[in-house]
């Protein structure tokens, strides 16, 4: 595959798009860093993971160095800055510190700067070098952690992304948490009631929350469930209850950007609706109107309920409140 042959020099991927700063939407850069990768997905990573397919073993310094001086020779003064590297920015395995200065040194001039980071990256040590534009986002994904541990395969608890948050809640800067919504062997009423568990524990110590609906990567455990029929992603009838619910005035923005909505491995409906949901989504991401949200109706939304209601009758779901109801091998 041509992606073996790429340079460790070149960068993963950049892209342009709008995102939020400030309160306004603004220009945003989106960088994406080939590096050696999530060090979790080395232990067998999240379930739904296929990052480390855009990773490389071999990146040095300097091959990180020209990366991000090619992000720089295509950077047009946007004043919000992603830099994604399918890992955590503050682990210094995956980006060593001289790496780190040198992204905060040709970035400081933006408005916004935002990165990924597992909580065990996150002290008081390696926040204490971060300019103040900063966000960190955490992969929190579910605040239950039989859903963490078991259905997810995260790798750190609830306790421990708690930890993390309140570090960077104390030094001042953004957090942005990702609620996973669906995840799998869960059903899909359970499904939405533990998005929305989960950005209610989240809430208070959220500058947004971005709810994920799972997307089927290549080569993950979630993807072979998906080929025996044993995953379905969820509807977009759900994401979009769990944000009209999920959302409180006065609270964090909550956002969506599904990837693959609308595909066989995103999150979707019947096909003919899923645009203009997609749409209305994207708008409220913005916006905040919960009336982007609602009067929307198709003839799927019927499917959508009797699907949860068998899938309640039937059991094959985790009970949250007795764990899992079945046995996880695959
Ligand atoms: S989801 Fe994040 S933490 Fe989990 S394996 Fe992928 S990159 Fe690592
Ligand atoms: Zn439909």
């Amino acid at each position: 595959m041509a992606r073996e042959k790429r340079s460790p020099r070149e960068l993963e991927a950049l892209w342009k798009e709008k995102d939020m700063s400030q309160g306004r939407t603004v220009d945003t850069m989106v960088v994406i860093l080939r590096t050696r990768g999530c060090c979790w997905s080395k232990k067998g990573g999240c379930h739904m993971c296929g990052y480390n397919s855009a990773s490389s073993p071999v990146v040095s310094s300097e091959d990180l160095m020209a990366q991000l001086q090619s992000a720089m020779d295509r950077y047009q003064n946007e004043p919000f800055v992603k830099i994604y590297t399918s890992g955590s920015f503050l682990d210094e395995q995956e980006i060593p510190l001289d790496v780190r200065d040198e992204a905060f040194r040709l970035f400081s001039g933006t408005e916004r700067l935002l990165f990924e980071s597992r909580p065990e990256f996150v002290n008081r040590e390696t926040v204490a070098g971060l300019p103040g534009q900063v966000t960190v986002a955490l992969g929190l994904e579910s605040a239950n952690d039989t859903i963490l541990q078991e259905s997810i395969h995260k790798g750190f608890s609830v306790a421990d992304h708690r930890r993390a948050a309140q570090v960077l809640q104390d030094a001042g800067l953004g957090i942005r948490n990702y609620v996973l919504l669906k995840p799998p062997y869960l059903s899909e009423r359970i499904a939405i009631r533990d998005a929305l568990e989960t950005i209610r524990f989240a809430s208070p110590y959220s500058t947004e929350i971005s709810v994920n609906p799972l997307n089927v990567q290549r080569g993950t455990v979630v993807e072979r469930l998906w080929k025996r029929a044993e995953y379905r992603p969820p509807w977009i009838w759900s994401l979009m209850k769990v944000m009209e619910e999920g959302w409180t005035e006065g609270g964090p923005r909550i956002m969506s950007s599904p990837s693959g909505g609308g595909t066989a491995r995103g999150v979707h409906n019947c096909g003919s609706c899923d645009q203009d949901l997609l749409k209305a989504i994207e708008r409220f991401s913005f916006n905040q109107d919960v009336g982007e949200l609602q009067g929307h109706d198709c003839d799927c939304r019927g499917t959508w309920e009797r699907t949860m209601e068998a899938e309640t009758a039937l059991g094959t779901s985790v009970d949250l409140d007795r764990g899992l109801k079945n046995d996880l091998a695959v």
